[in-house]
């Protein structure tokens, strides 16, 4: 889809791992349907993942206490937030979609586990269970209408084989995620009825 803005929001160290593949697959194949990708790299980018009081500039407005939601409110309102933050916002105003890519974001991601252990009665549970506080709890929260995850399962002990077989199945998957209609993002979707 020509002119669509997409933004990855990327989260691994070693650009030749199995999360940089996937990352780069998405690059290429997006740019190729004629997007506009911008990727956040968040380790080049040594972003601070903390929520500390750096986030403000300019004079807090309790310095006695200090109060993370109370000052980011404030700071949003008055333009002090850092720049860091910022642009980050920004690149997300502006995306038509966004890709989480990374071990605890969503949308793209790779597991420790096996699917069998992210079953109702494996012992990690559905995996949908730990999708909820993320997916629905953050991003639907933000106001997102949020795509099915894409879920690597165990990259690192699948084979060769199966792993170039879930990054062509992810390639495969981008040529028309445009006409993907998004989940309904309800409690009966993570937890049945
Ligand atoms: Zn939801």
């Amino acid at each position: 889809m020509a002119g669509k803005k997409v933004l990855i929001v990327y989260a691994h160290q070693e650009p030749r791992s199995f999360n940089g593949c996937l990352k780069k697959v998405a690059v290429e194949t997006l740019s190729k349907q004629g997007c506009t990708v911008t990727v956040s790299d968040l380790y080049a980018m040594d972003f601070e993942p903390r929520a500390t009081r750096n986030d403000i500039t300019g004079p807090l407005s309790n310095p006695e206490v200090f109060s993370y939601g109370v000052e980011a409110y404030e700071a949003c309102k008055k333009r002090s937030l850092t720049s860091d933050i910022v642009d980050e916002q920004k690149k997300v105003q502006e995306a038509d979609l966004v890709i989480f890519q990374g071990k605890l974001a969503l949308l793209s991601i790779t597991t420790g586990s096996t699917a069998e252990m992210y079953t109702k009665t494996g012992v990690s549970g559905d995996f949908k269970y730990f999708l909820w506080p993320l997916q629905h709890g953050t991003l639907h929260f933000c106001g997102f209408k949020v795509l099915a995850p894409q879920i690597s399962f165990a990259p690192e002990t699948a084979s060769e084989e199966e792993r170039k077989q879930m990054v062509a199945s992810w390639a495969q998957r981008l040529e028309t995620i445009w006409q993907e209609v998004p989940i309904p993002c309800t409690r009966s979707w993570y937890f049945g009825q």
